[in-house]
Order: structure tokens, then sequence, then C-alpha cells
């Protein structure tokens, strides 16, 4: 770290959980965001103000005006443009010690591996099951730490998953025991602010699982910002979870 850095991060430094030895580990991280909307936006602004190493920033949609009124990464004058390479500008103004890699891609079967292969730690701000599915089943094959959120309305909900362990539960395990309750932010109503809670959330957990200072169990956070109410609860690892869970025949 040169003598600018240490300025930079030096109230990350001064916090005993982190000090030199914790900020060398989030320079040395490389955290994948998938989807550059309400919540990858602050996600990504925290992530690389906190100085990790190494963002892949991933999105095939343009800049719409309705857009603005949480994706707070983007302006007016950003309409019509590729998300994820106006969001690779605009974070390197706020941080250029650090590596963005914009993809202008919508992550499917065909390019997860190519897209995600080079990250360690996986935010997921997508914007539906498909993806999100998608998503948890290669964390969960190739072991990389998964965090999701989503919200709707005035209700946002984190997924902290430790895939690395095989002992985790995993977004398959959680779907499966709540029915399908899910929520998804596209093309629903959504508080603005919201939106920066649960992005910003998400950023807290990816650092504390850098860190391996994350909950040893998986867990659901849901936060109803209109009641005043957070409730954590465990999300326990399904047997015969089709993804997660070895279910070899003897
Ligand atoms: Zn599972």
């Amino acid at each position: 770290m040169n003598k600018e850095e240490l300025i930079l991060y030096s109230r990350h430094i001064m916090l005993p959980e982190i000090d030199m030895e914790g900020q060398i580990m989030l320079l040395n991280s490389k955290v994948a965001i998938i989807g550059l909307g309400g919540l990858g936006s602050p996600c990504s602004i925290y992530l690389a103000a906190s100085g990790i190493g190494s963002l892949s920033l991933i999105d095939d949609d343009l800049i719409e005006l309705s857009n603005l009124q949480r994706q707070i990464i983007y302006s007016l004058d950003d309409i019509g443009k590729k998300k994820s390479s106006v969001a690779k500008k605009r974070l390197n103004t706020l941080n250029q010690n650090i590596k963005y890699i914009n993809h202008d891609e919508r992550i499917s079967s065909k390019n997860i591996d190519k897209l995600l292969q080079d990250s360690d730690f996986i935010v997921d701000c997508s914007d539906n099951f498909e993806t999100r599915k998608l998503i948890n089943k290669y964390c969960s094959v190739n072991k990389k730490n998964l965090i999701a959120g989503s919200c709707i309305g005035w209700k946002g909900q984190i997924l902290n998953f430790n895939l690395s362990s095989e002992k985790s539960a995993c977004y398959e395990c959680f779907f499966e025991s709540v029915d399908g309750e899910d929520l998804s932010c596209r093309e629903t109503s959504i508080l603005s602010p919201l939106a920066g809670v649960i992005g910003s959330y998400l950023s807290i957990e990816i650092i504390k699982s850098i860190l391996g200072l994350s909950s040893k169990e998986e867990f659901l956070l849901q936060i109803d910002s209109q009641e005043n109410k957070f409730k954590k609860t465990k999300v326990l690892k399904n047997p015969l979870c089709k993804i997660c869970s070895n279910t070899k025949k003897s």
C-alpha cells in the first residue's frame, strides 16, 4: 500500500477487525456484481470505495429515465448508455487504485463460467428467479460465497450463503422452504432509499465474507422499512437439495 492508499483506507485500518491485514485482503479480493440497478449501484460504489481489488460489473441493460429514481450511480446525461460501461467510468472517478472489468452481457448458462471464473465472491443483484438459480448453481458447484439481495415496495431481503463450505445451505434450499416466495425488483414499485439500504448491506456482507467475519450460518435478513422491522432467519440446508447436497446413490 502506498502513502495515498494508507490515507484513503485509514478509517478501515483503524477498525481492529480490519487493520492493515484486512485492508490488504480487501485489496487482493475479486468480486463480481451481477446487475447494476437499484442494488448494484450502491453496492458497487461502496465496494469500490472500500478498496476491493477487482470488481466485475455485469449488466446488459441501457440506462432509462425511470432508473434514476434509485440507481444512483447514473445521471441524466447517461440515459441510453450502457450501464456496465457508465458504472465503470463513474467508479473509476471514485477510486483509481482498483481494477474494473465491465461486461455488457446478460448472464446465461452459456457465459456464466467466463463471466464469473475470475471472481472469488459473487453478489447477486439480478431481478429474476431464473438468473438467481443459475448463479446459485454456479456458486455451489464452484464453491464461491454468494450474497443475494432483492426488494419490492417498502420491503427488502438479503441472503447470505457460505458456499465455499460443503456444509452450506443454498438458494435452492431457501427457495424450496418458502414455497417460492421471493422478491424481485424488476418493474415493481420500490421505495428509492430502500434500494440504497439493501445494496449497501450487500456490500457489508461481502466485506465480512472476504475478511472471514461472516455469520457461520446461512441466513435470510428481512427488512420492512415501513414498520421498522428487521428479522434474521437461519436458512437450513435441505439434505435432499438437488443443487448443494451430495445425494450420491450407493
Ligand atoms: Zn441447497
